[in-house]
């Protein structure tokens, strides 16, 4: 008798150890490989698994092994790709199968549907065929029409060789051409037929228009689109054509990122500083890191393109750890948007009594901002006005005695919704767990029926602009509006099509969007994303207030627009400001980079949080202070390493889940992944998964966590 073919699998769960069972040829049709997608029995159910040994034996007694009773008609996952998932596993403290199997799209996580799988491709095949190809509008920059400081940036890339792991910075203010480098630059690579690249966008759904562009740069090559807002079968499709070599273009957010792609060559990750690059739920990953290493492990090049880049990567740059190429003139010629930081106290800035011709308004914005805005209208330019809070008002009061509209499950305030954002009726909603309530009457606890909101989010500021100019047609741009009539495409076509003067809005529009006609951009709650327990909140409202800035002045055909920036704020003398009031990007990120030094925080130290949630808070903190009484006891604590007080979260009370955080940081990355290998392996053991047997809390261990 030939001896039994043993295969280990792991499965979707917190599970450390993969699970052998018996291969039988004969029915399952095929031979093992490592890396096939495979269905075995699990408990008294059925899981989808990955195959990551093939043997002849097995630690357990052979005859008591089940058999894997299905195959998924795919080919396995490369060895690259299982040497990433390895590698994220390990990294982020993460089981393998709970690493890898949520990667695959759901389509091939259903055996009973695998048998008509390949009926259905070849169906899709059929209809890609017949659909005629989309028109493009987009103007093509090809080489030759490349400036002079592109030309040289592409030059410069084409001296890296396409089998050498080279990370190149490419540093360009907004509207500098630097997609337009890249995709020439890619364009090269992929004259070679097999070669396929890979390109990271943050928040897909918003930048259509990227995707519109590659397309047009690249009409003849098969592209594949990878992001959560796609359908479940053309995402299906879409990963099945870059897993098997198909698909040459693979553009897609940070799922993408550890999509298998055996022949990749190149990887560019835009806005690579962008915090939407980090996944915040189960295996919380960096795509843009997981990137870089994937592009060190393949020997390949990886582009990171910003205008504002990480910390982290500027430094690597400036140490010549990366290469580094900068853009340094706007493509079109358009100058750089003049900066006004309007100091809110003031009293010059402000509106006095008889400014106002109705008295009854009472004014949201400055005066100063108010009158920018005017001329802006005259101008017959558009104005973009950003308040970082959708909604009416974040929260609804009494006047009477001190009652707040406080969420029941969460420790945060009800936003006020009016009618028209969320529903046909105003409504209060917790922005966290989604909680819906009817706004009351009156006050639930005095009666009191004079309830006034406080504070003010882009519902509240739109309707104060229709009353302030009642001719301008406005329109509001937030996940509320784009989710109710109109996608948020369509509203971003209303404004390139010239039928808005003021858009008022949350940071969504000044995403990756190319308006030609904006003369003033408004940012009007800054301040209240300057002061915050996360060191990094100047970094992000830096990067953002950049993007924005961007986002005016662009030179159109009519000729140019030169853009201006409202600031209002009542510390103009910050640093994130004054820096921003020179253009001078780099002169904040080596001021951060000393504040960094000096504090000893990223990126000169390591960090990690080990998550804690419980039915009170006392629980979750005593789970934390009995995890550090452990590591101080096993001498783990010790040079370099730091473990700090666990703490509540910043919203410490979610969906009637107490949280808390502990914090760990190390001046070395192996001392610190030994430490978390130490934690994760003491957790497991008195754990049900990543569930304390005693209390049960809910534990998880976050790598490099972008807010603390
Ligand atoms: P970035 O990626 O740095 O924001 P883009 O490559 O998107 O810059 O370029 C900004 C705008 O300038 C786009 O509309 C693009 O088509 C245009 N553009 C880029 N390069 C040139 C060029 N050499 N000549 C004219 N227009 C250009
Ligand atoms: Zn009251
Ligand atoms: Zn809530």
């Amino acid at each position: 008798m030939p001896p039994p073919i043993v295969v280990q699998v792991v499965v979707d769960k917190p599970l450390t150890q993969g699970f052998d069972y018996l291969w039988d040829k004969e029915m399952l049709g095929s031979r093992p490989e490592v890396g096939s997608i495979v269905e075995v029995p699990f408990g008294r159910s059925h899981l989808i698994g990955i195959v990551i040994k093939v043997s002849t034996h097995s630690e357990y007694e052979i005859e008591k092994l089940k058999g894997v009773t299905r195959v998924a008609p795919l080919p396995s996952l490369d060895p690259a790709a299982l040497r990433l998932m390895n590698f994220a596993s390990h990294y982020y403290v993460h089981a393998l199968g709970e690493t890898i199997i949520p990667t695959i799209p759901q389509m091939w996580k259903k055996p009973e549907d695998w048998e008509k799988i390949p009926k259905k491709l070849a169906a899709d095949k059929e209809k890609k065929k017949k659909k005629s190809d989309p028109e493009f509008t987009e103007e093509l920059i090809d080489e030759s029409h490349l400036n002079q400081g592109q030309k040289i940036a592409l030059e410069k890339l084409r001296t890296f060789s396409s089998d050498e792991f080279r990370a190149i910075l490419l540093q360009g203010q907004t509207g500098s051409g630097k997609t337009a480098v890249f995709l020439n630059w890619l364009r090269g690579i992929l004259e070679d037929t097999s070669a396929q690249v890979l390109l990271l966008v943050p928040e897909i759904n918003l930048t259509p228009q990227l995707e519109r562009r590659v397309r047009a740069y690249f009409p003849d090559k098969s592209m594949v689109v990878l992001h959560s807002g796609v359908s479940e079968k053309v995402r299906g499709i879409a990963w099945y054509e870059a897993m098997t070599g198909k698909a040459q273009i693979i553009l897609g957010t940070r799922l993408a990122a550890l999509t298998p792609m055996p022949n990749l060559r190149a990887v560019v990750v835009d806005e690579e500083h962008d915090p939407s690059y980090k996944q915040q739920d189960g295996i919380r990953y960096s795509a843009r890191d997981l990137a870089v290493w994937r592009a060190h492990d393949l020997k390949i090049p990886i582009l990171l393109a910003s205008a504002t880049p990480s910390l982290e990567t500027w430094m690597a740059a400036r140490a010549g750890r990366y290469e580094y190429i900068r853009l340094d003139q706007r493509a079109q010629g358009a100058s750089l948007p003049k900066v006004h930081l309007v100091n809110t106290r003031d009293p010059q800035t402000q509106f006095s009594p008889g400014d106002l011709e109705k008295p009854k308004v009472k004014s949201l914005i400055t005066k100063t901002l108010a009158n920018a805005v005017s001329k802006n209208l005259e101008g017959k330019q558009q104005s973009l006005i950003l308040i970082n809070r959708r909604g009416y008002a974040p929260v609804l009061s009494c006047g009477a005695c001190s009652w707040l509209s406080k969420c029941d499950q969460c420790s945060s305030y009800m936003v006020l919704h009016k009618a028209g954002a969320l529903g046909r009726k105003s409504v209060l909603s917790c922005h966290h767990c989604g909680l819906v309530k009817i706004i009351p009457n009156h006050c639930p606890d005095c009666g009191n029926a004079d309830l006034k909101t406080l504070g003010q989010g882009t519902q509240k500021i739109e309707d104060f602009i229709e009353e302030m100019w009642p001719s301008a047609r406005v329109l509001r741009v937030d996940t509320d509006s784009s989710r109710k009539s109109k996608g948020a495409e369509e509203l971003f076509q209303e404004i390139h099509g010239g039928n808005v003067d003021i858009v008022v809005g949350t940071q969504m529009i000044a995403k990756g969007h190319d308006y030609q006609n904006i003369g003033l951009v408004a940012v009007l709650d800054a301040d209240s994303r300057l002061f915050s327990q996360d060191f990094r909140a100047a970094e992000r409202l830096f990067a953002q207030l950049v993007q924005v800035a961007g986002r005016a002045g662009r030179s159109s055909k009519d000729g140019e627009v030169s853009g201006a920036i409202y600031i209002e704020t009542q510390f103009p003398e910050a640093a994130v400001f004054q820096f921003l009031l020179r253009h001078d990007v780099d002169g904040f990120l080596s001021f951060t980079a000393n504040e960094r030094k000096e504090a000893g925080l990223p990126p000169f130290a390591y960090q990690a949080l080990i998550h804690a949630e419980a039915k009170s808070l006392d629980k979750a903190i005593q789970f934390l202070s009995s995890l550090k009484s452990h590591l101080r006891a096993q001498g783990l604590i010790s040079n370099g390493l730091k473990v700090y007080d666990p703490v509540p979260k910043a919203v410490m009370r979610v969906a009637g889940s107490e949280r808390a955080q502990l914090l760990v940081e190390s001046d070395n990355r192996k001392n610190l992944q030994e430490t978390l290998e130490a934690i994760d392996s003491y957790l497991r053991s008195h754990s049900q998964g990543r569930i304390s047997k005693e209390g049960r809390i809910r534990w998880l261990i976050e790598r490099d966590p972008i807010s603390i």
